[in-house]
């Protein structure tokens, strides 16, 4: 490691301005510190977001679950808030990683992060969630803007999320087995407005699929997302798997989290 500075701020106001000043915030480290590690990323100042009371609160308000960026994926799925209102993401929470990431890792750290197989972009698209900072909110459909880029600005930070309550939801992953991160995962929910597919794993970043969308607005079934062929000329191919694996993933991933939903 190289020498930077810590700073523990108290308030988001003081992260904020630490932010502006060019600080790099830190959530649970478990990107950040290997990135320092492998000099992928040499910030000169570290401000640890961990010090903030009510950063990681998590509760139901109206018919949604707000979740603070610094909520831990270990608390995300064991709330009972969460569990009740949203069993899927409470199980896409328990399904991330392992245990010390769980423990660590953070809802504001992986959506800032914005890694392309990562699990929670894809609850945030399907369930139409809101993304609240330090000054602004943003839909989640405008806020992902592909391969670890988002709509957030420089010192600017997420101080949580707001999901709506879905009708269903089910969240699929499709594990690649080293790292567990999704090599597809598909996040579904039937809303009051229309059924959202997410997917992520499978290009640049998390997307919504427009044919599996209309299948399923059709018909709620697996048989309908059977019937949908699935383009894969935009997805990725990679040691891991090639672009036609991944699109008979999201159609299998699609098929099971339609048959999850529908319990
Ligand atoms: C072995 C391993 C397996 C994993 N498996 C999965 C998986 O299966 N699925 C999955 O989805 N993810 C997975 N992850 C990622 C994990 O879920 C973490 O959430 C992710 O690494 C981000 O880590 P963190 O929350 O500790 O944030 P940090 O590493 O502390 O920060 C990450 C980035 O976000 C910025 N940041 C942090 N908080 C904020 C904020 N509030 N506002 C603005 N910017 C902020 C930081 O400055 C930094 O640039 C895995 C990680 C590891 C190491």
């Amino acid at each position: 490691m190289y020498a930077f500075t810590f700073e523990r701020p108290t308030s988001v106001a003081d992260a904020a301005k630490l932010a502006a000043a060019g600080a790099k915030v830190l959530a649970g480290g478990q990107t950040l510190l290997a990135s320092m590690k492998l000099r992928l990323s040499s910030p000169e100042q570290l401000a640890d977001l961990g010090g903030i009371n009510g950063l990681s609160s998590i509760k139901k308000e109206g018919n949604a679950v707000v979740i603070g960026a610094m909520a831990r994926h270990a608390d995300v799925g064991s709330n009972a808030d969460v569990k009740a209102a949203i069993p899927a993401l409470a199980a896409l929470a328990n399904g991330i990683g392992d245990r010390q990431v769980r423990a660590m890792g953070t809802l504001g750290g992986s959506v800032a992060n914005n890694d392309p197989s990562a699990c929670y972009p894809s609850a945030l698209m399907a369930l139409g969630a809101t993304v609240h900072t330090t000054s602004r909110t943003i839909a989640a459909d405008d806020y992902f803007q592909g391969m670890f880029t988002t709509a957030l600005k420089d010192g600017e930070l997420i101080t949580g999320v707001s999901f709506p309550v879905p009708k269903r939801a089910a969240y699929m992953k499709f594990k690649q087995t080293a790292s567990r991160f999704a090599m597809i995962g598909i996040f579904v929910a039937q809303t009051d407005s229309g059924v959202r597919v997410a997917v992520t794993g499978g290009g640049n970043g998390v997307f919504r699929h427009a044919g599996l969308e209309a299948a399923l607005n059709a018909s709620f079934t697996s048989e309908a997302v059977a019937a949908v062929k699935i383009d894969s000329s935009e997805l990725s191919s990679d040691i891991h798997a090639s672009a036609a694996y991944r699109a008979n993933l999201i159609s299998v991933m699609t098929q099971r989290a339609v048959a999850q939903a529908l319990g």
